[in-house]
This record gives C-alpha cells, sequence and structure tokens, in this order.
C-alpha cells in the first residue's frame, strides 16, 4: 500500500518462531475438507514453528461441522469455533480472529483458493518486518468476463472516493502480525467490511503476487447480487461522498433552473402566455422527481447503516467452542 511508513526489521522477528494461527471461514464445505487440512498441515508441519488452525463453521447446512469436528478431534492443534448460524464470511472472520492466538495470523479461503504454499513466502516478509503481507492475484483468469469487469469497476470506484486506497485484486488473504489483528479487533464497527478495514488500518504492508485457481469442488456462495450489495456496504463504509454529491446536483439543477425560468419569464412578458408546454412539464417533474428518489435512497442506504450500528449487535453469535486436547475432552465456551 501506497504512504505507508517502512518496515521495521527488528532482530527479534527474523529470528523468532511465531506461534501461526490459520484462520479459515467454512461454509459448506465438506467435499473440500480433506484436502484443506492434508495441504495446510503438511505446509505447517514444514515450517517449523508452532501453530494452530481456527475453523470458523458459518452455520453450514451439509456436513461441514461433523467433518470438522473429526478431524479436531484427531488434532489438538485444531479450533472449531461454531457460529449460531450462517452470518457471512465478514462476520466468520471476525470470529476466528478473535478467537486466534498467534503472533502472525493467516487469513485462509477453505476451498483452497489461497494456495496456502505461500504461507512461507508470506512468514519470510513479516520476518523481513511487514506487518501485513496479502496476496494479490497475478490474473483473475478463473474469473467471468462480467466478474472482472465489475470487480475492476469496483476497486476503480472506491479507491476514487476513499482516502486510503486498497489494492487492486486483492482478497481476504493475508498475513496479520499480532498488532494489526488487535488494532482490527478494537475497531467497533459491526459492518466489517475488511478489506476496507485493512486498507484504512495500514502498518507495513507488502503484497505476494499469486495464481489463484478456480475453486475445486462446490460453488462460489457470492453471486451477483450479493456481490452488488457487498460493493455497496463497502462503499458507504468508507466514504461520504455519496451522500455530498446531492448538494452540487441540487445547486446545478437550482441554478439550470434559475437561468431558465428567467427566460421564460422574460419571454411571457414579450410574447405573451403561450399555452402548450406539456411535454417540457412533465420531462422536468418526472427529471426532477427522479434525482429527489435517487438521493433520498442514499441516504437511506446511509441511515440504515447508521440504524445497524447503533444498535449494537454483535457481529457473530458463537454457539460452541470445540477444542480437544489430547485426552479427547471438549472444552467448550460460549462467548460472543
Ligand atoms: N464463506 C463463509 N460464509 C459465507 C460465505 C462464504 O464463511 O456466508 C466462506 C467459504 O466457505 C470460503 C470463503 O468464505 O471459505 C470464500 O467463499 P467463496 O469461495 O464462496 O467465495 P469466492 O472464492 O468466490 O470469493
Ligand atoms: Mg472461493
Amino acid at each position: 500500500m501506497k504512504g505507508v511508513a517502512g518496515k521495521v526489521a527488528t532482530a527479534e522477528r527474523a529470528a523468532a518462531s511465531p506461534l501461526v494461527s490459520i484462520v479459515a471461514p467454512f461454509f459448506n464445505e465438506a467435499m473440500v475438507i480433506d484436502r484443506f487440512f492434508g495441504q495446510v498441515i503438511g505446509v505447517m508441519e514444514a515450517l517449523g514453528t508452532p501453530w494452530e488452525i481456527i475453523c470458523v463453521d458459518d452455520g453450514s447446512q451439509d456436513r461441514t461441522l461433523e467433518l470438522l469436528l473429526e478431524h479436531a478431534r484427531s488434532n489438538p492443534a485444531i479450533t472449531i469455533v461454531e457460529l449460531s448460524r450462517n452470518f457471512g464470511k465478514e462476520s466468520a472472520l471476525t470470529a476466528g480472529l478473535d478467537a486466534s492466538a498467534g503472533d502472525v495470523v493467516v487469513l485462509l479461503d477453505a476451498d483452497l483458493q489461497d494456495p496456502p504454499s505461500l504461507i512461507r513466502q508470506m512468514l519470510d516478509k513479516w520476518r523481513e518486518g511487514y506487518d501485513v503481507v496479502y496476496g494479490v492475484r497475478r490474473s483473475r483468469r478463473s474469473d467471468s468476463l462480467l466478474k472482472r469487469m465489475t470487480a475492476r469497476g469496483f476497486y476503480k470506484t472506491f479507491n476514487a472516493l476513499t482516502a486510503e486506497p486498497m489494492p487492486e485484486n486483492t482478497g481476504d488473504f493475508r498475513l496479520l502480525d499480532r498488532r494489526v489483528v488487535d488494532r482490527l479487533h478494537e475497531l467497533p464497527e459491526r459492518t466489517r467490511f475488511m478489506k476496507g478495514l485493512f486498507a484504512w488500518l495500514g502498518f507495513s504492508s507488502i503484497a505476494v503476487p499469486y495464481d489463484r485457481p478456480g475453486r475445486e469442488e462446490g460453488e462460489s456462495a457470492w453471486s451477483y447480487w450479493k456481490l452488488w450489495n457487498h460493493a455497496l456496504e463497502g462503499l458507504t463504509s468508507f466514504s461520504t461522498l455519496p451522500l455530498r454529491v446531492w448538494t452540487y446536483v441540487g445547486l446545478t439543477v437550482s441554478l439550470l433552473s434559475f437561468v431558465y425560468a428567467s427566460f421564460l419569464v422574460f419571454r411571457t412578458l414579450v410574447f405573451g402566455v403561450d399555452l402548450p408546454g406539456y411535454a417540457s412539464l412533465m420531462v422536468v417533474i418526472l427529471f426532477l422527481g427522479g434525482i429527489q428518489l435517487i438521493s433520498l435512497g442514499v441516504i437511506g442506504e446511509y441511515l440504515g447503516r447508521v440504524f445497524i450500528e447503533v444498535k449494537q449487535r454483535p457481529v457473530y453469535l458463537v454457539n460452541r467452542v470445540h477444542q480437544f486436547a489430547s485426552d479427547d475432552r471438549d472444552a467448550d465456551g460460549d462467548e460472543g
């Protein structure tokens, strides 16, 4: 990211063997679970540093939880955070981050679209002193043309409207230093637009390019409608420009109206009243009516966000936390 102070290369970090927490959200991912643990555990064991995996079950309706528990039973390094229902990826990630203990936390998609093999490289960057190491897709070839175009449009719009630019083609795949995780935890907002929050947080950050493979099993939970709403959420959470722009639209329209009104008065005084004018009247009424409704809609969008924030509901609710010690006891917690 631009405009961020340089990294701090500390001797302790370079030599450290930090506890690495992997945080992965699971929503109906039964088909990939075995492969997920196979790959991730392989990578983690090769790192030669302590690790844990926090799996968040985001209210899955298939066998996801059952399979996760099977793996957790056989490996005490795996913790399952079971949410009370589906809260969405952003909330699930927040739950996972809150449950993590690592000096370093890596956010990873369950569907293996974020290659775990990159973790080593990310950790090396962290040792160099970077606090945030984020994956950047080298290409979006695995996405459809429409998705690529809409994604591009979104980044352009977002970065034009906000002060803290968000790097293009990033996902949530990233490594975070504990300090960043703690600061993120302190942000009080309910609308967790993660990518935007990371950009807002700053800290010394660096990109690691990677090729994003297609989804191996199942299908993306993101429909275009969901993506559109997600984009709106991101924009309205980080910019008030859509609200402010109406002042200028109003000013411009008023100014034009004034000029046109003067012309009409002048013409009436000189040439007298002429009745026809239905078409122009309708055009003006409909046009202004439309503009007013749009501006009301934008205000409503923000009002809705204020409403959600004011209610102060938790971002997620934990049903149970499953962590099996080697003697197979289920230590349950129920914090929120
Ligand atoms: N996910 C989640 N809750 C949801 C939707 C998705 O926890 O409501 C998880 C999902 O299991 C996966 C990750 O978020 O681990 C990314 O989801 P997906 O692959 O559907 O998104 P895409 O890769 O298309 O961005
Ligand atoms: Mg995916």
